[in-house]
């Protein structure tokens, strides 16, 4: 990557919060105003994000930008132009470890790079290669959604719907809470569970007077502290 940049300096900026927080709209902001500024810019997004065109990089309020579509890291680093100043990735919590190095390659080379990405999964734990990408990054913007539950600031992405694995691409899948709203989410429990939209809820409802249909309720609930 010996494009002459070295001299003027690259760094790495991060923007990262919950689902529902702005990030890929402030990822456009800024990749649009390097175009204002005349400089050479590229957008990659992984490919295992199909929720909008696979090609564009198109935010919830509907900013759009073109897009490389790669597979992994690797795949991203031998895409990159010759020439290129600054270097915007989307959803970079879906590519591998590798992404770490290639940002910290790219920004030692003078490219200004900035990453876009969730910090944490649904179940509040770090987010693939999200937690180093911050420690390794210069700047590093912390986005928050509106929690649909009280209004407040959310911190989470709040599962309502879909199974246990920790990718399930989908808007109707997520919502943003905050830490008062927040509930570990538990998918299809027992079958007799899954007829049911709010299973500890109704069952608490109906009075529970039997040690049965207390331990009933408890299981369904997944025997986590109930948040009302
Ligand atoms: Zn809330």
């Amino acid at each position: 990557m010996d494009d002459g940049f070295n001299q003027r300096g690259g760094w790495i900026e991060v923007i990262t919060g919950g689902m529902f927080s702005g990030k890929s709209e402030e990822l456009i902001r800024r990749i649009r105003r390097a175009e204002i500024g005349k400089q050479r810019t590229q957008l990659f997004k992984p490919i295992i994000d199909n929720r909008f065109d696979v090609k564009r990089i198109v935010s919830r309020d509907n900013r759009e930008l073109d897009a490389t579509a790669v597979v992994d890291s690797a795949d991203l680093r031998s895409h990159l132009a010759f020439g290129v100043r600054v270097v915007g990735i989307d959803e970079a919590q879906f590519f591998d470890d590798l992404l770490i190095d290639v940002c910290m390659e790219m920004a030692d080379a003078g490219i200004r790079v900035i990453a876009a990405g969730l910090d944490q999964d649904y179940l509040r734990r770090p987010f693939g290669p999200m937690p180093a990408l911050l420690a390794v990054a210069e700047y590093v913007s912390k986005m928050h959604a509106v929690c649909v539950r009280c209004g407040g600031p959310a911190h989470y992405t709040q599962r309502i719907a879909g199974g246990n694995s920790q990718i399930e691409i989908g808007d109707n899948t997520y919502e943003a809470r905050c830490r008062v709203c927040y509930e570990p989410y538990l998918a299809s429990q027992p079958p007799r569970a899954q007829t049911n939209v709010e299973p500890a809820t109704q069952t608490q409802a109906s009075s529970p007077d039997s040690p049965e249909a207390e331990a009933q309720a408890a299981e369904a609930a997944g025997n986590l502290p109930s948040v009302q």
